[in-house]
């Protein structure tokens, strides 16, 4: 339908303010999707915390996993079947390395650059999550997911909530009625690379959906898994009380036989009952609190002789202090950027007839559109 825009209000039609915000959100949307400048490859710096894109392309191509950088992600393999892995410590970009044998195009079309080795690669750069290793499928996935902040066993693998409990995929135990889903954690982080490793500040309390017996997110700041605390089970064992650095901890439960999950259809309530009766040896996974940097530290210090906990913080130092996730460099025009600027950022990378084109048609769109809005502006009406 076309716009009228001399009678306000026409159904259907788009005023000038609508466009705007319209546009407005637009452009928060994409600077929330890319908020830095892919111009530079982070190759060079060496083992960092960053964010990490697994390329499934290159996987195939060599046989290799492999995973590089947010500004590669985006200059050299956007054509690629790329898994967001958000962010790993002391990794290394693998783009233009001998690993994935691909050109940088950040980097003079290097790719016979050595690979780090420090890198370690777990099922997530084959694009499986988790205990139960499912393909993640960010459009099926509805339940929660954690991240490991340890990684020492786990490589910072993601695990579902049901997963960390032990249970099977935990369906809902009566017919839905409404549309509420457990919330896909990877779906509600802010900005790239910041946070990324818990989920409990997404701030969208109704779309959570915890399980019976789960911690509730807001008392957490990020999550150790079960095969991390059995892998130190003597540090952990000592520290897990210590309510000043854990919010909690959880029992994982043995997964449940066939007959088990026949008896929970049959009975729903009782299932989870029933198996937290069942007496094993359990393993444990650890929430800990926000905050939990300064305790580490002053445990450190506290306990000088204390071998188990020395050569533990040793080895994982970063839990005692602040542990930034490298950000690219901000978009010069943060801010002032424009749908537009975007756009035409976007058609530099067409071929170069086909690119002049595109700019003449934005540009023609730009002064079409100021022309038309400047009047409304003058008039107050904006
Ligand atoms: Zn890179
Ligand atoms: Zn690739
Ligand atoms: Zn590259
Ligand atoms: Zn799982
Ligand atoms: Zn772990």
């Amino acid at each position: 339908m076309a716009a009228n825009t001399d009678s306000p209000s026409v159904e259907g039609s788009v005023t000038a303010v609508d466009y705007l915000s319209s546009q407005l959100s637009l452009e928060r949307e994409a600077r929330d999707l890319m908020p830095y400048d892919p111009k530079v490859c982070s190759y060079t710096m060496g083992p960092t915390r960053q964010q990490v894109y697994a390329c499934l392309t290159c996987l195939e191509k060599t046989g290799i996993p492999s995973g590089v950088c947010y500004s590669c992600s985006i200059q050299c393999h956007s054509d690629h079947n790329l898994v967001e892995l958000f962010t790993k410590r002391y990794f290394t970009c693998d783009c233009g390395t001998t690993r994935t044998k691909w050109c940088c195009s950040l980097r003079d079309g290097v790719d016979d650059d050595i690979p780090e080795s420090l890198n370690r690669y777990n099922h997530n750069f084959r694009g499986k999550f988790c205990h139960c290793a499912r393909d993640y499928n960010p459009v099926e996935e509805t339940g929660n997911m954690l991240q490991c902040i340890l990684g020492d066993t786990c490589d910072e693998d993601w695990f579902h909530d049901y997963c960390i409990m032990g249970l099977p995929k935990f369906d809902p135990p009566s017919p839905v009625e409404d549309d509420k889903q457990g919330v896909n954690v990877l779906d509600t982080l802010g900005e790239p690379g910041l946070d990324a490793e818990t989920m409990n500040d997404n701030g969208n309390e109704d779309k959570e959906q915890v399980i019976d017996g789960f911690p509730r997110f807001e008392d957490f700041d990020c999550y150790v898994c079960w095969q991390c605390v059995s892998n130190h089970r003597d540090f952990f064992d000592k520290i897990k009380d210590n309510t000043d650095i854990v919010a909690d901890t959880l029992q994982r439960i043995e997964a449940p036989t066939i007959s088990e999950r026949n008896d929970k259809i049959r009975e729903q309530g009782s299932f989870l009952n029933t198996l937290k009766k069942r007496k094993m040896d359990y393993e444990y996974s650890v929430f800990l609190k926000s905050q939990h940097e300064s305790h580490f530290k002053a445990l450190y210090d506290q306990y000088q002789d204390d071998n188990t906990i020395h050569s533990f913080l040793d080895e994982f130092p970063f839990l005692m202090k602040d542990d930034p996730v490298y950000e690219p460099p901000q978009d010069d025009d943060d801010g002032g950027s424009s749908v537009y600027d975007l756009g035409t950022k976007a058609i530099n990378s067409l071929p170069r007839e086909k690119a002049i084109e595109g700019v003449q048609v934005f540009e023609d769109i730009k002064t079409k559109l100021k022309d038309f809005l400047t009047p409304f502006a003058q008039d107050g009406v904006l």
